[in-house]
């Protein structure tokens, strides 16, 4: 029996598989004690191996996440305390590499240049080049969501630094945009709104919400096409809760328009629990995946 656990900032999902049967669980991530909560979970359970999922820097062979600003985790041996606590192997790698590995499995895409995005309460990515999955030297090649937008911006980032992608379009740091934006342009109509999924709800009343949205679009497509110009897939397949429930965000046309290369297929991921799914496939063959 094998563990397959995806830590998101918001949700996390725990899958067992048991005879090639999976049963997967969905709690809301802990704001404290991590540890004590896996530690419930898993303390009844007889398993061999746990992959472990989370939203954050890692380095995949010490097993440590380095740095998860929307867990608000630094430096925590997450490998070392648990396979102490349950004396079985524990592996750890990013919450987006797990999904992609499990979209790219489980998905109908299954091109050998595959880009996996996903757009949730942060940004993330998966990538396979001629079928082989990019980890980098501690298993960061992905990071994304870090990309400067804007090198003079001054909107903030989840990781504290400037003119990230992340800071203007994943699903915490949308209000925040919203607000500064329209602000900037005299508006305080969206001072109350406390998610992306409420902007998404009444932007289309106001002028100055659609201009927001239509910089959402444009933000995204330079985003998008920056990671194409850099893998030059054959597919970008784009998941997350803030992109998949509003799928205008990604727009074709835009992206099309900022490529020097050729256009990629756009596609939107379809596979539930893809980090949970991506998460048991590694306990069955390591990193080493086709
Ligand atoms: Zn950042």
């Amino acid at each position: 029996m094998n563990v397959g656990i995806d830590i998101g900032a918001t949700k996390t999902r725990i899958g067992i598989e048991k005879d090639g049967k999976i049963l997967i669980e969905e709690f809301y991530t802990p704001k404290e004690n991590l540890i004590n909560f896996l530690f419930q979970k898993l303390s009844n359970i007889k398993f061999e191996k746990i992959v472990i999922g989370i939203a954050g820097i890692v380095n995949i062979k010490k097993g440590e996440v380095i740095y998860s600003p929307n867990l608000k985790i630094k430096n925590l041996n997450l490998k070392d305390i648990l396979e102490k606590i349950f004396r079985k192997e524990v592996i750890v790698v990013n919450d987006a590499i797990a999904a992609s590995i499990g979209e790219k499995i489980y998905g109908k895409y299954k091109e050998k240049n595959f880009v996996y995005i996903t757009i949730s309460s942060g940004i993330g990515a998966g990538i396979f080049i001629d079928n082989k999955l990019i980890l980098g030297k501690d298993g960061n090649a992905h990071e994304v969501g870090h990309i400067t937008i804007d090198f003079n911006s001054r909107i903030k980032c989840s990781c504290g630094k400037y003119g990230h992608w992340e800071a203007y379009c994943s699903g915490n740091s949308i209000p925040n945009f919203v607000k500064y934006y329209a602000h900037l342009k005299g508006y305080k109509i969206f001072d109350k709104i406390k998610s992306a999924e409420e902007f998404f709800k009444i932007y289309k009343r106001y002028e100055i919400g659609k201009e927001i949205f239509k910089l959402l679009q444009i933000i995204n497509a330079k985003a998008i096409a920056s990671i194409i110009h850099l893998y030059d897939p054959e597919i970008v397949v784009i998941g997350g809760s803030v992109a998949v429930n509003n799928k205008k965000l990604i727009n074709k046309k835009l992206i099309k328009k900022e490529l020097l290369v050729r256009m990629p297929k756009i596609g939107f991921s379809k596979v539930k629990n893809n980090g949970v799914l991506g998460c048991l496939e590694i306990c069955k063959n390591n990193l080493k995946l086709k």
